[in-house]
């Protein structure tokens, strides 16, 4: 593969490519047992980013959200492994946006899933992106039966705009879900973190759960805030005025947090057609 080293993807900054040796990694999120991430950093750059506070990551000398590196020869690497490994539900990705603008030129997760076309038996695949470029594989992905999420976090795309600065706002994400269910593509959402203060702007968490429905998404996964001192301090940077004020509350009382979370989410979801459950 080759790889324009000197491109600039987002925001002047450019990707560098590292030698990947392995890529199908043990999973700590429940339901799943392999994760794959094509990608160390992610020009997503969202505030509330958890990845923020991983070992690996805290060595890194640049800023969450300013840095990217491009796992060459990740496919090559999981050719190797797939026929060892046990069969199993595999999440892509977990510490990384596999569909960040980079993909489209770098296409580590296409090369991913070509391999996963020929996988043995036994081995399902989940993917969650906030990236529009998953249109793109969108036939690949219904060939290969796997379920794809777009994560939602704020109803109003200015809201978006501040804590998820990277990525395309919401309502772009929406009708990409809408373009994945249009081709046949088995589609979910995953509302989370939400935010306090924001997740219901304008009585927008009603009119986010309308437009999923009608993007043809049944299943719909939610969590709240949890709050990483690291992942705080750049939200509080982030946020300033009411949503500020929310978070602080939040932050003091956050059982009273979660269960208003949890009561908003029911009175939003009732009488839809959407299968909801949550994390917390
Ligand atoms: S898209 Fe995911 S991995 Fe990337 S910055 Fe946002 S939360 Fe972190």
């Amino acid at each position: 593969m080759t790889f324009d080293d000197g491109r600039d993807h987002r925001g002047g900054c450019p990707a560098t490519p590292v030698t990947c040796r392995r890529i199908l990694s043990r999973c700590g999120i429940p339901g799943y047992e392999y994760s794959l991430n094509p990608y160390r950093g992610c020009l997503h750059a969202c505030a509330y980013c958890y990845a923020v506070f991983l070992e690996r990551f805290r060595a890194q000398p640049r800023p969450w959200g300013s840095f990217l590196e491009v796992k060459e020869h990740a496919a090559r690497a999981l050719a190797r492994e797939l026929p060892r490994a046990q069969p199993g539900r595999i999440f892509l990705s977990s510490v990384t946006d596999s569909y960040q603008p980079a993909e489209g030129a770098c296409r580590i997760t296409r090369g991913l899933l070509e391999v996963l076309a020929d996988a043995p038996a036994g081995f399902s695949l989940t993917v969650l992106t906030k990236g529009e470029l998953v249109l793109r594989d969108a036939d690949f992905l219904r060939q290969l039966h796997a379920r794809v999420g777009l994560t939602l976090t704020c109803p109003r795309d200015a809201d978006a705009r501040r804590v998820e600065p990277g990525a395309v706002p919401t309502s772009r994400r929406l009708a990409v879900l809408g373009e994945l269910g249009a081709v046949g593509v088995a589609t979910w959402a995953f509302l989370g973190p939400l935010l306090p203060g924001l997740y219901d702007a304008g009585g927008g968490l009603a009119w986010l759960l309308e437009e999923l429905a009608r993007a043809g998404v049944r299943q719909v996964t939610a969590d709240c805030l949890n709050p990483y001192p690291r992942s705080v301090a750049r939200l509080r940077a982030a946020l300033s005025g009411r949503s500020r004020m929310a978070l602080e509350e939040a932050l003091r009382e956050p059982a009273a947090y979660r269960e208003r979370l949890r009561w908003d989410l029911a009175a939003a979801a009732a009488g839809r057609d959407l299968s909801l459950s949550y994390t917390f």
